[in-house]
Formats: C-alpha cells, structure tokens, sequence
C-alpha cells in the first residue's frame, strides 16, 4: 500500500497521547500529549476537543490508513488487536468496572476517533491480550465455581509491553520468540512481572486487576484476602477500602512518597519507612523472579522495562543480589552505565542468564500490532490475527 503511516490513541481520563509512525522502516514522525482535559483553562474543554487538538497537528492525515487505540481491559471476550465498529465498542463496555479508571476514557477515545478519522480502520489493542495464552492453573484463582463462572479470574496486564520487550529481548539473543524463554519486569508506577515460555505469556503478576503482584507507587499487590475482610469486618466502607488500595498503599503507604526517586531521596536521609519501603519493592521482585524460574524450569532472560527498570541501576542490582543460585550475575559497571536511553545487556560473561535493560515502546508495539491485523503476512513475526472468541465460554 502506498500510504503507510498508523496513528497510536492513548486516550486516558485527563490525558491524550498519540504518536504517529510510517511504518516503512517504523519511523516515528508525530507525536505529543494533551494533558488536563476538562480541568479548566488550561486544557481542552472535553476529549472530543483534545482529539481535535492532536489531529489538528498531524501534517499528513490523508495518509493515516489506520488507528490503534490502547485499551487496558479487554475482559474474556477481547484475546487480540479487534476491529472495532459499534456493536463491538458496546461490548466493551461491559468491561469498564474492571478497569473505572481507564477503560470508559479508552472507549470514549475510540468512539471519536471513528467520528473524527472516518473510512480508516479502528483497531483496539488490549493490555489483558498477551496474557490469553496462560494455562489455566496460572489462570484461576481457587475460588467457588459461581464465582469462575461469574468471570473472575487472572487477566494480567502491561501486556504490550511485555509482549514488545520479549520480542526484542528475543532479538538481541539471536533466537525466535518461540525459542525463548524468559521473565520480564515492567516496573514503573504500576509493576508488574511476566513469565514468558517460547514467546507466550505463561504467568503473571497482576490479576483479574491491576491491585495484584509487586508493590507498586500507591497499590499494595500481593495482600491476604483475610486483611479486607477484617477490614469489612470492622466496618471500614468500601469506597475508602478501594480508595486505600488504589492511591494510598504501596511505597505511598509505606513512606509517605510514591515516586521512586523520592523514595529514594528520603532513604538517603536515612528515613527508616523509605529504607522498609525499598526494601520491600525488591524483596517482592526477586521473589516472584524465584517463583517464574520455578515455573519456566529454563530462563534465557531477564528483562528490565519501564520508568524504574530502565533508569534506576540500584533497584535493579538490588532485585538481583543473591540470585547467583539462578545462575544470574550483574556486570555492575555495565548497569550502572545503562540510564535506558537504548536496549542493553548488562550481564556478565559468566552469567548463564542474559540480563537485559529494554525501553519499553507500547505505541510502536500497538501500530505493529495493526499492521498485523491489516496485513499479517507482510509481518514476519507477528502471527496472524486470532479469532477473538476463542475461549470465551472458559469461565
Ligand atoms: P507509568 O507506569 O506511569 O507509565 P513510568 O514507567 O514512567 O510510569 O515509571 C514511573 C516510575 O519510574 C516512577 O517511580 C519514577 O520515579 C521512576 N523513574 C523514572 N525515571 C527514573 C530515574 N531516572 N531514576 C529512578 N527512577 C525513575
């Protein structure tokens, strides 16, 4: 096709961000962020105002064939990159309350985005879709049938970037992704790790939300159920219980500070809370780390992405200290010279697993994602789009 370019939507609650690529040679060649919508002066009235801003600054529209609109929750009836047209944007609503603070802001930057760009091609790329592949015993939580058959279950999230980084991780190694095996870490605000078996999503850390795992800048990840019901118990309401475990728990909870860096910061000064709180994010890395080598049996890799893991050397050397046994050695200088402005591998020659620092790119990963579903045997390396329905009678 002669016009090549693919416009990325992230379309969030109070922010748009979008980027545009020519993907011959995948180029970036717009992209920008349109922040406090509906706030005030500031920012654009409304979404549909902010869209209009960013298409307003695209030079080339008339090349833009098709749009890839990141979705965070795709549920059990969105497994890969969908098509979407109104009866399909309907059906996605019913996943809104899995996800309140992102998905109805996805959906409303979809709808207009068809109203904006007509007579492209509107494609919704999910963050749940990289995880359709878990087995079901990583997949169900040991609860009551009703419950299964209700839909709770293991989603998982970050699975664009999961799915983008275990593909160049792939490359850097010189194999396939069906030969590799390996674990990655997206660890930014929300974190979250991923066991990876032969290019496939075989466990991860969040569950049927994104509360479960790590611990992460204001969300506590792993908790007992036993904690909230003892809180319920003692007659805590349940929208302060949700508002605790969603912006008040994590490092936040721990030190006052969710950003890392200030985390950081306090425990230079010697703060005790900061010096538990940092502890406790690298403790509960390297332990799922033990967990997903258990689980994959053989690990090529580890990889790094995200804010935390493609900046902060410290976090990383301390994740894996005393992983020797695993078969895993830092090469210190290596990492603290990697500040993720590129992929590099900071292991050392006598590690039997490759350690990798990867910058994660979900816009590129989600218009590669569209140009599959377009085009899928002009991709190599992409596997041709799945039939979204496969698996939805699993509970
Ligand atoms: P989000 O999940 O919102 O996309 P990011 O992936 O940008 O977040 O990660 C944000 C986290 O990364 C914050 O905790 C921030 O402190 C941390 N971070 C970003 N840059 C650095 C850096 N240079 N050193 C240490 N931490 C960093």
């Amino acid at each position: 096709m002669s016009d090549t370019h693919i416009l990325v939507i992230n379309s969030g609650s109070s922010s748009l961000r979008f980027s545009v690529y020519d993907m011959r040679g995948e180029r970036q060649i717009a992209d920008g962020k349109i922040e406090q919508i509906g706030e005030g002066a500031a920012g654009p009235a409304d979404h549909r105002a902010a869209l209009a801003q960013a298409l307003a600054g695209i030079a080339d529209r008339d090349a833009i064939v098709a749009v890839g609109h990141r979705v965070v929750h795709g549920g059990e009836r969105f497994l890969a990159p969908t098509r979407m047209d109104a009866a399909a944007l309907a059906e996605l609503a019913r996943f809104d309350a899995l996800a309140p603070l992102h998905n109805p802001a996805n959906r409303l930057g979809i709808a207009l985005g068809m109203e904006l760009l007509p007579g492209r091609t509107h494609v919704a790329v999910f963050d749940t879709a990289f995880h359709h592949s878990l087995p079901p015993a990583a997949m169900h939580y040991a609860v009551p049938a009703q419950w299964r058959a209700r839909g709770v279950r293991r989603h998982g999230f970050h699975g664009t970037s999961h799915r983008y980084v275990s593909r160049e991780a792939a490359r850097m190694l010189g194999k396939t992704p069906a030969e590799t095996n390996l674990i990655s870490l997206h660890l930014g605000n929300g974190s979250s790790v991923t066991a990876v078996r032969g290019g496939l999503s075989v466990d991860t850390s969040m569950g049927m939300t994104p509360l479960e795992g790590l611990v992460m800048g204001t969300r506590p990840g792993d908790i007992d159920a036993g904690v909230l019901l003892h809180l319920l118990r003692e007659g805590i309401d349940p929208r302060e219980l949700d508002d605790a475990l969603h912006h008040h728990s994590g490092l936040r909870g721990l030190c006052g500070e969710n950003d890392m860096r200030a985390v950081r910061a306090l425990a230079a000064t010697g703060n005790a809370d900061a010096t538990l709180a940092l502890e406790m994010y690298c403790y509960r890395a390297r332990k799922y780390l033990g967990a997903y080598g258990a689980v994959l049996g053989r690990v090529d890799a580890l990889v790094f992405t995200a804010g935390i893991g493609e900046h902060d050397a410290d976090i990383r050397a301390r994740v894996l200290a005393g992983l020797e046994w695993f078969g895993v050695r830092l090469d210190a200088e290596r990492n603290h010279a990697c500040r993720g402005q590129r992929a590099m591998a900071i292991h050392a020659p006598s590690s039997r697993v490759a350690i990798l620092v990867i910058p994660t790119n979900e816009e590129l990963e989600i218009a590669r994602e569209v140009i599959g579903l377009l085009e899928p045997r002009a991709t190599p390396g992409h596997a041709p789009a799945r039939a979204t329905h496969r698996r939805r009678s699993d509970p």
